[in-house]
């Protein structure tokens, strides 16, 4: 039951049980006009919200007013930014409280772009319309296609100015998440806490999201496997999605294995290792192919930052610690193959399935085929005619091996096509699709189109009618988006 009285709110905050350190207490700035821009019902029923008087909040989403049993906060961290350590914290974020809902989960509550907090730095604190219903859009389609995210309950926009390389339309998001705590929140404690900091922290983090070790003799060294493996599977999914996430420093690794912070990410059309999107990332440090290697290189840093706590000897722990991240590397190729193996309708294991998927990948690059609509076109069976790929004779010779593979299996074809369909999304947000609802809303205050393709996201594997139009090959174009606007 909800209760209506106070909106269904039922927030706790826990958080603030840890050492001072950790945490400010922080108002979120005043809004001179709110307005709610977007309102996701469904997300507030399974938090317990009460949606007949919330979705009318402008208020409260905007930072104006607490929710009941509020006490905000900024959370201090620190991170890795493309190699480099520096001190962080939620510079434009400020935390409600975590959300308990009906069936007993606890979910933190975050405005984005509510104003200057201590860990501001030169920064405003604030955010812009666009980015954020870019974030709500990108994030809510994440979950649809099943990967662990950040979710999404509403923009809100403030009325307000924000100064960036023109003047915007100023907003907040709130952003809701199993919990903000970051590998850079680890490194935090370990750069300016003492040993007493980083084990509150360590097992506070393990209560809330590895219970099932918070009370093991080596759990610092368990918890490092586990934060590893849910990491693995993450990026393993995202690989199998095509989606570059553009900014995998430290400080974006949530300890839950969710994705967060959705910044100059995208998903990625014709296949290619290397592509890219953010235009701050002039190297490629963070392009697709590397996902999965950056993966290893954070949680290395993460077990440096557990050193202390897994042996009295920080020498002693280094094997082990070493040990893990290359049980990491072994991991996220494993999810992936086993996750490509369902991709392609193979039920079962064998030595050379993975030489198949490389060898479909390879054509893939070489003739620039579309990621999300190669495999699309393999689930549904209609290879065009047109395409370079499909027509090549290297691809007519995989596909007959591939058929050959299908057909020795002892699970039907019929198997095989469902499997597929569980596994390669019919849509997914693609960067001109996504521009276009955004350029809707935030220059015409159109929100139609951005609510089509909203619902089109909620079930990608639905492969409907309406999808369709979604489904197109995109036009050729140079995409770049820019971070943290
Ligand atoms: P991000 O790139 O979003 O992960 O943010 C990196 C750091 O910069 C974090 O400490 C953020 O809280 C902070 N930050 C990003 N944008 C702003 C802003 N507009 N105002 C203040 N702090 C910000
Ligand atoms: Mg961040």
């Amino acid at each position: 039951m909800t209760d209506k009285q106070n909106q269904g709110w039922s927030l706790e905050n826990t958080y603030q049980q840890l050492p001072k350190l950790f945490f400010t207490n922080v108002k979120p700035a005043k809004a001179d006009a709110p307005v709610l821009a977007v309102y996701n019902e469904k997300l507030a029923a399974e938090l317990g919200l009460d949606s007949s008087a919330l979705k009318h909040e402008a208020e409260i989403f905007a930072g104006n007013k607490l929710p009941e049993g509020s006490n905000p906060i900024a959370q201090a961290y620190a991170g890795h930014q493309f190699g480099s350590f520096t001190m962080l914290g939620d510079g434009r974020a400020v935390l409600f409280g975590e959300q308990v809902t009906p069936k007993g989960e606890r979910y933190d509550i975050q405005l984005k772009g509510s104003g200057r907090t201590p860990y501001s730095r030169g920064g405003d604190g604030r955010a812009v319309l666009g980015p954020m219903l870019r974030e709500y859009l990108i994030s809510e389609a994440m979950h649809g296609l099943g990967i662990p995210t950040s979710r999404s309950l509403a923009v809100a926009t403030t009325g307000g100015t924000v100064f960036r390389e023109a003047p915007l339309p100023g907003a907040v998001l709130t952003r809701v998440a199993e919990s903000h705590i970051r590998v850079g929140t680890f490194q935090y404690a370990r750069q300016w806490g003492n040993k007493k900091d980083l084990q509150a922290l360590a097992d506070y983090s393990m209560k809330r999201h590895y219970p099932e070790i918070a009370e093991d003799e080596n759990r610092y060294l368990t918890f490092l496997y586990k934060v590893a493996d849910k990491q693995a599977e993450l990026i393993a999914d995202w690989q199998l999605k095509g989606f570059i996430h553009g900014v995998m420093n430290t400080d974006n690794v949530a300890i839950s294995g969710e994705t967060i912070d959705y910044g100059p990410c995208a998903f990625m059309d014709q296949y290619d290792r290397k592509t890219v999107f953010s235009s701050i990332d002039q190297q490629g440090r963070y392009a697709y192919g590397n996902q999965p290697g950056i993966g290893a290189w954070n949680m290395a840093r993460f077990a440096e930052s557990l050193l202390v706590l897994m042996d009295e000897d920080e020498e002693e722990a280094i094997p082990k610690a070493k040990e893990a991240v290359e049980t990491y590397v072994q991991s996220v190729e494993a999810y992936w193959l086993d996750g490509m193996r369902k991709k392609l309708g193979i039920i079962g294991q064998s030595d050379d399935d993975k030489t198949l998927i490389r060898s479909l990948l390879d054509l893939m690059e070489k003739y620039h085929a579309d990621f999300t609509n190669t495999f699309r076109a393999l689930t549904l069976q209609q290879l065009d005619a047109d395409s370079v790929l499909f027509q090549s004779t290297a691809f007519k010779e995989w596909h007959q091996a591939w058929q050959d593979k299908l057909e020795s299996q002892t699970a039907s074809l019929e198997e095989a096509y469902q499997l597929m369909k569980r596994h390669n999304p019919s849509i997914i947000p693609r960067n001109y699709l996504v521009e276009e609802v955004l350029a809707a809303a935030v220059t015409e205050g159109d929100y139609e189109p951005f609510h089509a393709l909203l619902t089109a996201l909620e079930d990608p594997y639905a492969y409907t009618e309406e999808q369709e139009k979604y489904a197109v090959d995109p036009p050729e174009q140079d995409f770049q988006t820019f971070c943290g606007t």
